[in-house]
């Protein structure tokens, strides 16, 4: 499963509001500035501050 490009490019971080990057390997999109990653649901991404993971 992945997610399109197209719908990576409309997604943004809900804390800094910057691009996201999806992470394959982890089917999650993360975030480089806050560090945090988001959880790819059912293929709808969860952007919710309260479901993401930190990424040591
Ligand atoms: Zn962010």
């Amino acid at each position: 499963m992945t997610i399109s490009n197209d719908l990576l490019d409309k997604l943004a971080c809900p804390v800094c509001k910057k691009k996201l990057n999806y992470e394959s390997d982890n089917n999650r999109l993360a975030c480089k500035i806050c560090l945090l990653a988001f959880p790819i649901v059912d293929e709808i991404p969860v952007l919710l501050v309260s479901e993401a993971e930190k990424i040591k």
